[in-house]
């Protein structure tokens, strides 16, 4: 086979969703694939579910990928067709999968091209990926239920890959240049706690291990919730150089009379306390957060509690969510649904302060230096992602010290404000 067969993956959604398209491009590469920027000759929508507004992304993701790619076999997976299993019919896909098990979709997806030959696979995949950061899912599921969510519906219980697992792939990530690994799950904090999980462990038992790792150079944890911030963690993300100062911790509401209705299982009062402790030890750390606006029964004096609270906390970045519920979720029939127009004006006023506090954070690391993880080039221009998690942009004769020269270097880089995008 010369030529090789080309694919796209068009990714909507979280973080989750993410690391499973990452894990299927690599896999996609191993058996001889190659991504591609023009029309391919296989488009995969890797779909989420998590509003109603993410459902009619998918819709519109998925002509799109049609468009794009009118020869290819088009695949949907991911959370859409946990609830929905019309859309192969509706859509007119070639191939519907759920989440998880991705042998059995590659499996599929080489009885389209049965031209596919599998020589010289890892060879190509080693090549042909980007080695910056590594994101790795180690656990899946939640059962939690909160009122607005459909993914307790979709990803089932708790779930763990076992810490073996979890090692092997983190020492194969670092070999193969990787120096960031993402740490990621639906309930992150929640790592090893399900009652069957054979193994006596938890998420900093889990991060110890890993830091053990030669050639190590970063972990950073892609989300957690409020109540899983332990002292522990706490403590060992304080004392260790390797751990992003960084958390990305969901605050959803500042009100709690929405928290509650949320059924989030803490107040503001709460989640303040947590931050105070996080910045004790850690005054500069990075604290990002998804709130979500307009939930049912949010009154001007509720907006205006979360709009203070945030602009309190000074959050590093904020991630704005407008309310729309999927039919299963409770909060679908709760009274009191606010209009299109004032969840569009509260939304609008969310991100404003977002971007005003994202800058002032920005803006107090100008002068120190800091190390940077390369992401991409551009002309003579280098993109990098900071530990606290904004990006800076540089040529190479600004930086303090260089060890290499590309895509996936660690270096030092002294912040102006110029460099920080
Ligand atoms: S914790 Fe709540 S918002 Fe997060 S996945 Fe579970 S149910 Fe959804």
């Amino acid at each position: 086979m010369n030529k090789k067969i080309t694919y796209k993956i068009y990714t909507l959604g979280c973080k989750v969703n993410q690391y499973d398209s990452a894990v299927l491009k690599s896999r996609l590469n191993q058996i001889g694939f190659k991504e591609c920027e023009s029309s391919a000759d296989l488009a995969i929508v890797n779909t989420c579910a998590v509003t109603k507004t993410a459902i009619h992304k998918n819709s519109r993701m998925f002509n799109l990928a049609k468009k794009e790619n009118p020869k290819a076999k088009i695949v949907i997976m991911g959370c859409w067709p946990e609830i929905d299993n019309k859309i192969l019919i509706k859509e007119q896909a070639d191939l519907i999968r759920g989440v998880g098990d991705y042998e059995r979709l590659i499996k599929r997806i080489k009885r389209f091209f049965p031209e596919l030959n599998e020589k010289n696979k890892l060879l190509d995949s080693i090549a042909s990926t980007d080695r910056s950061r590594y994101f790795l899912k180690i656990q899946d599921g939640c059962e939690q239920f909160c009122s607005y969510c459909i993914i307790p519906f979709t990803r089932g219980k708790l779930k763990s890959r076992k810490s073996r697992k979890v090692i092997t792939e983190v020492e194969f990530a670092v070999e193969n240049g990787f120096r960031e690994i993402v740490l990621s799950g639906i309930h992150l904090g929640l790592y090893g706690r399900e009652k069957d999980f054979k193994e006596k462990i938890n998420l900093v038992d889990l991060i110890n291990k890993l830091l053990k790792i030669d050639n190590l150079e970063r972990i950073r944890l892609s989300s957690i919730e409020v109540t899983e911030v332990t002292d522990e963690l706490i403590k060992l993300m304080s004392e260790n150089k390797k751990i992003c100062k960084h958390l990305h911790i969901p605050l959803q509401n500042g009100s709690d009379k929405i928290l509650k209705l949320m059924n989030r299982p803490y107040t503001s009062g709460d989640f303040q306390k947590k931050v105070v402790e996080l910045r004790k030890d850690m005054p500069d750390i990075a604290l990002s957060t998804d709130v979500i606006v307009g939930f049912p029964g949010e009154t001007e004096k509720d907006f205006q509690d979360t709009y203070n609270f945030i602009k309190k906390i000074k959050f590093s970045r904020l991630h704005v969510f407008p309310f729309s519920a999927h039919e299963k979720t409770m909060a679908f029939n709760f009274p009191s649904h606010l209009s299109k127009e004032v969840i569009k004006e509260r939304a609008k006023k969310l991100r404003k302060l977002g971007k005003e506090l994202e800058e002032k954070y920005k803006r107090k690391f100008t002068g120190r230096n800091l190390a940077v993880i390369v992401e991409s080039k551009n002309g003579a221009y280098y993109i990098g992602k900071t530990e606290y998690y904004f990006d800076i942009k540089f040529k190479d004769v600004d930086v303090v010290d260089w060890c290499g020269n590309d895509v996936g270097d660690l270096v030092r880089k002294k912040l102006k404000i110029t460099n920080i995008k």
